[in-house]
């Protein structure tokens, strides 16, 4: 490969997913590597610097250094899906190790926080994480290696103020770790605030077409936090595939254009349905009653993100006749799609999660907004 981009802009980069061209045949899309191994040197040696594909894969290579660009790091690692690399970060610490996380937080991530992270040396306080002084309080001198933020975090899109907690991390010796996956680097670049790793579920916005899974962390330097990381993506055979890199790749080349309309759609569906009175509130940080917008509009650049919330006045059963009445938005989990999803989230994430029984999550996509606002005020209308 050539690397023909002199200093552009992260949307440059990203539309020309780095703008190399293949050396062999001037391809402008890069090919997809898949052996699984590589000729070993007549001396011996492994002179190219890929040995075998669990470690090592150009494909996954090329997305990884798209997305250190855009997240502002100087290496990222790509993982078989987001709780691969938000685990991997987890694991990489040096033990004992007491992490300090969100109450608020993807629902599966907090599960394995709280029921399977003592298992691997790992002791977790939860807090509320917009409040930088609940965060303080809870840390252990000595023994808090990580402070891990979401934000904005599922599914009240909860904000916390990433450089208070990286100063707070760094003066106690901590790791702060983001999960910036509904941010996006579009929106968000958490090491410009001092983090020093920040982890996507790349599943969602960063490939955009919701048909692969796959997880990522960007490090601030090349360390010796980052040198475990690296080992437990290897030793336990985290690496995304090439197939899925490839089209990562691909996804990432819209991200700006896309990122930035869904955030244009949230923002008009919150103005929306503030005030109608079927809706007891809607969760959407681009909007002044949002307790984290100030934050949120000091911290984001561009938009407040894709994703949103409603809580239905008539309580739970209301909201779940209104998402079975969508016939635009469609019924089901995840986010950061071109689709427009629903979801009523309780439903999904059960017993001890802090969300609501009458909020329904939105992630818009980029369908036209008329046709969203109509058909969500057409499916709350359902339960007149
Ligand atoms: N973090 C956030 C904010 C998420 O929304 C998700 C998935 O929904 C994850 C992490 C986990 O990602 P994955 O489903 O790719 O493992």
């Amino acid at each position: 490969m050539s690397a023909h981009l002199p200093p552009v802009h992260p949307e440059t980069f990203a539309a020309q997913a780095g703008g190399d061209i293949d050396s062999e045949t001037g391809a402008i899309v890069p090919p997809v590597h898949l052996t699984t191994t590589y000729l070993r040197d007549a001396d011996n040696a492994y002179s190219k610097g890929y040995v075998y594909g669990r470690p090592d894969n150009l494909t996954v290579r090329q997305a990884e250094a798209v997305l250190t660009r855009l997240d502002g790091g100087v290496a990222s690692l790509l993982s078989g899906s987001g709780m691969t690399a938000a685990t991997c970060a987890f694991l990489a610490l040096e033990r004992p190790a007491h992490i300090i996380a969100p109450d608020v937080m993807y629902w599966a991530l907090k599960l394995w926080l709280r029921e399977d992270s003592k298992s691997h040396g790992l002791d977790v306080t939860f807090v509320d994480a917009s409040r930088i002084e609940a965060i303080a309080a809870a840390i252990q001198p000595g023994r808090t290696k990580m402070i891990w933020l979401e934000t904005p975090a599922n599914p009240l899109w909860t904000i916390t103020d990433i450089g208070a907690a990286a100063s707070l991390a760094h003066q106690h010796g901590a790791i702060l770790g983001v999960d910036s996956t509904v941010a996006t680097p579009v929106l968000s670049r958490p090491i410009e605030h001092g983090a020093d790793v920040v982890m996507h579920a790349a599943t969602k916005y960063l490939n955009g077409h919701s048909d692969v899974v796959a997880g990522s962390l960007t490090f601030a330097r090349v360390d010796a936090y980052f040198e475990r990381a690296s080992r437990v993506r290897k030793m336990l055979g985290g690496i995304l595939g090439p197939f899925e890199a490839m089209l990562l790749m691909r996804g990432m080349r819209t991200l700006h254009l896309r990122v930035a309309h869904q955030s244009r759609t949230a923002m008009a569906i919150a103005q929306h349905f503030a005030g109608d009175p079927r809706i007891a509130s809607v969760l959407y940080p681009g909007l002044e009653t949002h307790p984290g917008h100030a934050i949120a509009a000091r911290q984001m650049n561009g938009g407040f993100s894709g994703m949103l919330s409603v809580r239905v006045k008539a309580g739970e059963a209301a909201a779940i006749r209104a998402a079975a009445h969508v016939k635009v938005w469609k019924r089901a989990t995840s986010l950061g799609g071109v689709e427009s999803l629903i979801e009523h989230r309780a439903s999904i994430e059960g017993a001890g999660s802090p969300c609501p029984t009458d909020l329904l999550r939105l992630s818009a996509g980029l369908e036209h907004v008329d046709d969203l606002i109509a058909d969500l005020d057409q499916a709350l209308g359902a339960n007149a």
